[in-house]
């Protein structure tokens, strides 16, 4: 990760990892930290607290937004209307303006969440008109490979809805959060600036 590029936000993957591991990992230097499960960030949060950034990375449940909007800074895997009416309708209650990523699913998987690439952009237009939800990008997972070099075309698509979001929406539309342990390099290379990562900074999962 030395070599990680100063504009790309390094965000730590932190499913699975107890307080002690994540504070270690703070003391190390990291500054962002990406949660799949609202359950398990309420279990944490009241120990680790604002001294990291909270995202969510997993898919978010109805019923789970309006304690996800207590804890996290940022939402990156906004997938339907849906989901971000309720963000919306929760934020207003708190006051509060969430930022948000819409997950592609970009390699068209049934098994996955996100939307297809081409329904990136009509559902950016959608959200658009919420109050208390600020777009600013898109993100994917992409398939799993074996050879890290396979998941340039995923995040070749992914790069594209992003482009054609900033040509409408303007510079408002700053992130592209893809790349996990295996592929960061190839998605810092194909302009990336958040990456997510779990085992090369913890360790492989039990
Ligand atoms: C677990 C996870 C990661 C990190 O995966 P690693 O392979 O451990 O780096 C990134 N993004 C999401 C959405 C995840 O669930």
């Amino acid at each position: 990760m030395r070599e990680l590029p100063e504009s790309v936000i390094l965000l730590a993957a932190t499913k699975g990892r107890s307080v002690d591991e994540i504070m270690e990992a703070i003391a190390a230097g990291i500054r962002v930290i990406g949660e799949n499960y609202v359950q398990e960030a309420m279990q944490k949060y009241p120990e680790i607290g604002k001294r990291v950034e909270w995202h969510f990375i997993g898919h978010l449940q109805r019923n789970k937004v309006k304690k996800a909007c207590e804890i996290f800074d940022f939402i990156e895997s906004v997938d339907s209307l849906k989901i971000a009416r309720e963000i919306d309708k929760r934020c207003g209650e708190r006051g509060k303006v969430m930022p948000i990523l819409i997950e592609i699913n970009s390699g068209r998987e049934a098994n996955k969440h996100g939307v297809m690439p081409e329904d990136a952009l009509p559902l950016a237009r959608e959200i658009s008109t919420l109050e208390n939800v600020k777009l600013m990008g898109v993100m994917t997972m992409g398939p799993a490979v074996s050879n890290p070099e396979d998941i340039r075309p995923f995040f070749r698509i992914t790069k594209s809805a992003f482009e054609r979001m900033r040509d409408e929406f303007g510079e408002e539309i700053k992130y592209l959060s893809m790349g996990m342990t295996d592929t960061w390099r190839i998605a810092v290379e194909e302009g990336a600036n958040i990456v997510r990562i779990g085992r090369g900074i913890f360790g492989p999962r039990d």
